[in-house]
């Protein structure tokens, strides 16, 4: 599944040490957009084909209050440009309160995503010096907030480099354990990003660094260890790394991103509010083209919390394996959508010679012909959004 980040502002009032965005730096312009400008990057995300926001933003009440957030999301659900929707906003905004979590349920959200950092109480204090984000217990307990809040579907991480890999993967894990236990529910997600290169950040201060070939042993664990879970891995990542990740469980990908505020409508590179480095520079197109090159299928597809398949349901049929009755013919439909609007000819001729083939492989017979027969409407007329 392909997504991509919308930073929305890069005020900030914390000290995180491994971040640009931190209060003290005064050489990073402050730049927050204004629902005229969201919907400008949204109709530009759109225009290449995206389906699936993140949607970013700094922890400052001043100037990013959750009354904020919510009517950015209410501004990208609204915006729509020729075929183009923005079907799922996944939200990654800083620990707040269950009733704050409550708003943001109410507003539709798909994720809400919140990194840990690290899971070491004394290096996150000390990496978190100031602001806020200082508090652990605060930070630790969000995803039991935002569940008690009405939210379903919560995605987790750590910033690997950060503290020894060991302690955070055995942190992740038993984060994960606890939400199974007491909420019922595991994490939707888990991101695996690695400390990066970024305006005054240099990533070799940070003396746990994870070589790739960790790196990877590390996403494989994860994949074993909570089969479940939908993994993400960023373009923080370049091409390379990408592909072996892909191959050992990664399931969500970011492609065409701008981790800037307002760099979606910017043409030149790089800008001046970049949260850090992106490695993986290739268009969506030429991602897109990439994974049908190397037989994973791009997927469009935000079906599920569109159709009340989160929380325990999504879980319970992710376990039992069914949720792959969704997803495939789901990813193929997409992938038809994004062909016939969205990609160049190159890669609309490899895709839709995928679509041939994959949608023979689908198992269920009556499954198979909704789904071409869906797939040549999409071709045939402008109507979209078919899912199963
Ligand atoms: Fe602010 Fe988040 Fe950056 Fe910390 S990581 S400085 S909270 S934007
Ligand atoms: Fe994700 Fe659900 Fe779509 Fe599968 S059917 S790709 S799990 S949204």
């Amino acid at each position: 599944v392909l997504f991509a980040p919308l930073y929305l502002s890069n005020y900030c009032v914390n000290g995180c040490l491994y971040c640009p965005y931190h209060a003290k730096n005064k050489n990073i312009p402050r730049k927050k957009l204004t629902q005229e400008e969201i919907r400008a990057e949204v109709m530009a995300l759109q225009d290449m084909g995206h389906k699936r926001l993140a949607i970013e933003a700094g922890e400052d009440p001043a100037n990013n209050p959750i009354e904020y957030i919510l009517e950015s999301v209410k501004t990208i659900y609204s915006t729509k440009r020729k075929n183009g929707a923005i079907r799922r906003v996944n939200v990654n905004i800083a620990a707040t309160t269950v009733e704050n979590y409550a708003r943001l349920k109410e507003a539709e959200i798909g994720t809400y995503i919140l990194f840990q950092e690290t899971y070491n109480r004394a290096s996150y204090e000390r990496l978190h010096p100031t602001g806020p984000k200082h508090n652990y217990a605060w930070h630790t307990q969000a995803m039991d907030r935002a569940m008690d809040g009405g939210i379903d579907d919560v995605g987790l991480g750590v910033l690997f480099g950060l503290e020894s890999y060991r302690y955070e993967f055995a942190g992740l894990l038993m984060h994960a354990e606890h939400l199974e236990a007491a909420k019922g529910v595991g994490p939707h997600t888990i991101s695996v990003p690695r400390v990066k290169k970024a305006d005054g950040i240099d990533p070799d201060v940070f003396d746990n660094s994870i070589p790739d070939q960790i790196f990877e042993k590390i996403i494989a664990c994860i994949r074993i260890a909570v089969p479940y879970t939908g993994m993400i891995i960023s373009t923080r990542e370049g091409e390379t790394v990408r592909a072996a990740a892909l191959r050992l469980g990664i399931s969500q990908i970011s492609g065409g991103s701008r981790t800037s505020v307002g760099g979606y409508t910017q043409k030149e590179r790089p800008h001046d509010t970049e949260q850090f480095d992106v490695h993986d520079q290739r268009s969506l197109d030429e991602v897109a083209m990439w994974l049908i090159k190397s037989k994973h299928i791009p997927s469009f597809c935000t079906a599920c919390y569109r159709a009340g398949r989160t929380g325990d349901r999504f879980m319970s049929l992710c376990k039992s394996g069914q949720i792959s009755n969704c997803c495939q013919p789901n990813a193929l439909m997409t992938l038809a959508e994004y062909l016939v609007d969205y990609a160049s000819p190159s890669c609309a001729s490899l895709g839709f010679g995928m679509i041939e083939d994959e949608l023979k492989k689908i198992p269920n017979a009556k499954v198979r012909q909704i789904a071409r027969g869906h797939i040549e409407e999409i071709k045939n007329s402008n109507a979209r959004d078919f899912r199963f």
